[in-house]
């Protein structure tokens, strides 16, 4: 069991090693709407890869491993770029799409050098920073937050923006989220889900759409599937909206038909 577990380790190792030579490694592109005002608010990029013998393999599986092995260092730098690029272009054509979120994983965050990839990253693809939006987990909270307010600070006085990647789900402090620059909060999927029936779920989405109203920051409910969720969602004051209801992550093109 455990040298399986271990062969499988080191192959999705070196697999992953060579993904992004030889480009097995894509962006989709998921929808974000307002929903009372019927208005496209932003994209989220999500990273896929497929392998030629492995098939999908989900970016909740290899991002972790990526983590571990250092390798996430390339992939964020690749994952940013072509986002930015995305979001340059779709902004030279004159595309109302909102923001384009990136999701940063903590060992991302805290490299030496992440705030002077993203100013290079930026300035090399003419992507406005008002336009990226950085999406942080709350477990990169939990982490050595040391120099996590001034990293946030530096990127948010050229424009960028911030949103808290599954809140409710960690241990992050209200006096320290009230510290940083944000503005956005995503309520996780694990609340949406079963909002409409499981009594916690319901008590947890409210709270943190009313935190999100105290703290002056949007709300994005995140993973909302059904009608009867959103209606749910709503009565509790949230607009903003992501999930398969309104669209599944899709390429470039697919989200251009939106416009
Ligand atoms: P996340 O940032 O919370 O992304 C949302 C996940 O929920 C995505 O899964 C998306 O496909 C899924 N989702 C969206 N709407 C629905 C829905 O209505 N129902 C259900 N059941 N699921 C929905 P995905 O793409 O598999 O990504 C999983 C996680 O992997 C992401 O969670 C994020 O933490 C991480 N990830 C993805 N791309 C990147 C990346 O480029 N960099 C880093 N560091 N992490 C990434
Ligand atoms: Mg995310």
């Amino acid at each position: 069991q455990l040298t399986k577990e271990a062969y499988r380790q080191v192959l999705l190792d070196s697999a992953l090693r060579e993904a992004q030579a030889r480009q097995e490694l894509t962006l989709v592109f998921q929808p974000q709407f307002d929903v009372v005002r019927s208005q496209l608010i932003g994209v989220e990029a999500l990273l896929r890869w497929h392998h030629p013998q492995l098939g999908s393999v989900s970016p909740a599986q290899f991002i972790p491993h990526a983590e571990r092995t250092g390798l996430i260092r390339s992939i964020g730098q690749w994952v940013l770029e072509s986002s930015c690029r995305q979001g340059a272009q779709w902004q030279a054509e004159e595309h109302d799409f909102g923001t384009i979120a990136v999701n940063v994983s903590a060992s991302q965050f805290h490299d030496e050098s992440f705030v002077e990839q993203v100013q290079h990253v930026l300035s090399k693809t003419g992507l406005a920073p008002t336009k990226l939006e950085l999406e942080i987990t709350e477990g990169v909270l939990a982490q050595d937050t040391h120099g996590l307010i001034e990293k946030m600070q530096i990127l948010r006085s050229i424009g960028v923006r911030f949103s808290i990647d599954e809140i409710g789900t960690g241990y992050s402090s209200l006096s320290f989220l009230k510290r940083m620059p944000l503005d956005r909060l995503k309520l996780d999927r694990s609340f949406v889900d079963e909002v409409t029936s499981d009594e916690n779920n319901k008590i947890i989405a409210s709270a943190v759409i009313a935190l999100g109203a105290a703290m002056g920051l949007e709300v994005v409910a995140e993973g909302v599937e059904t009608k009867a969720q959103e209606t749910v969602i709503r009565a509790m004051g949230c607009n903003k909206m992501q999930g398969f209801l309104y669209g599944r992550p899709m390429s470039g093109e697919e989200v251009e038909a939106l416009f």
